[in-house]
């Protein structure tokens, strides 16, 4: 089995600040780390590894120069090859045009390695672009079924992936044909720590890196010109303010005192 693990390179802090006048993130001085919830996508990856057996994981990141270290990260927990598409053209995408290069990455890490992918694990969403879009768009462009909010493999069998997905009222049991997408949420499961021998690995690790004429991409449909998204502004949310307590000595009294509150505001 090939698993394809997609990882992004994020701020490691989740009070990321937005330059006012560019809209940008102001990335100078703030270290990154692994995009929180990709860590249960390689820990999941890692686990079905180990389950299943013969199983190839290959984890690909789109992003500058220095998120080959995220790559390496992933290598020391169990992850067996890292692919790096690291180009300027790359560069200002957004959802649509990361996860057109991600796929045509993910097609050209097939040709590769000679090994079809079965399964491509991303996670739910980034804490900096936080929009969750980019699994599903990765799906509908290698034309795969996908299924988010994944938080238990029940089992791979027969061509086709047992999941249960997070809803708000309960849990959904699916059957999925593969090959096939998923995107997992924290309740999966719980990362691991690197072992020595796998930060050895990760030191050794060749990642293989990609331009954009290496995986054969349409221009128009990469980096901040083949983004149909443009963000016209970018603020932080202003600080809250404190709130109001309604105090009394029972909960009636309480519940009478936010009533009477409510009446001099006239919101009531
Ligand atoms: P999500 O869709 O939240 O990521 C889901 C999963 O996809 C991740 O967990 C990971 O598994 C995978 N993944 C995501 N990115 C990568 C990557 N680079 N390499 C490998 N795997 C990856 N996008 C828009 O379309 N429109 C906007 O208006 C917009 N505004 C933005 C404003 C700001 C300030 C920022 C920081 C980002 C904005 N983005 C916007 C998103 C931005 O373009 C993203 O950096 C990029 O497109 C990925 O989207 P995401 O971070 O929301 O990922």
């Amino acid at each position: 089995m090939h698993i394809v693990v997609c990882i992004k390179q994020t701020p490691a802090t989740s009070n990321v600040q937005i330059d006012p006048k560019t809209g940008t993130l102001k990335r100078e001085g703030m270290a990154a780390a692994i995009n929180p919830f990709d860590e249960y996508a390689i820990e999941e990856a890692v686990r079905l590894k180990e389950r299943y057996g013969d199983v190839t994981i290959s984890v690909i990141t789109m992003g500058p120069p220095q998120a080959e270290d995220a790559l390496r990260d992933a290598i020391s927990k169990g992850c067996t090859q890292g692919f790096h598409l690291c180009d300027r053209a790359f560069a200002g995408a957004d959802t649509y045009a990361t996860s057109y290069a991600l796929q045509m990455g993910i097609r050209k890490i097939e040709m590769h390695t000679q090994q079809k992918v079965d399964l491509i694990i991303c996670g739910k969403q980034t804490n900096d672009g936080d929009t969750g879009h980019v699994g599903p768009g990765i799906a509908a462009w290698l034309e795969m079924p996908n299924v988010a909010y994944v938080k238990k493999v029940e089992e791979i069998a027969d061509g086709a992936i047992s999941i249960w997905r997070m809803m708000e009222d309960g849990t959904d049991v699916i059957l999925m044909k593969l090959p096939a997408l998923i995107a997992v949420v924290k309740e999966i499961n719980e990362p691991r720590v690197p072992s020595l021998k796998g930060k050895m690995a990760a030191k050794k690790a060749v990642i293989q890196k990609w331009t954009a004429d290496d995986i054969a991409a349409d221009k128009t449909k990469i980096g901040l010109g083949g983004s149909p998204t443009i963000v016209a502004s970018s603020f932080n949310p202003p600080p809250r303010t404190g709130g109001l307590l309604v105090t009394g000595s029972t909960p009636e009294e309480k519940a009478k005192n936010l009533v009477a509150k409510l009446r001099e505001m006239k919101l009531v």
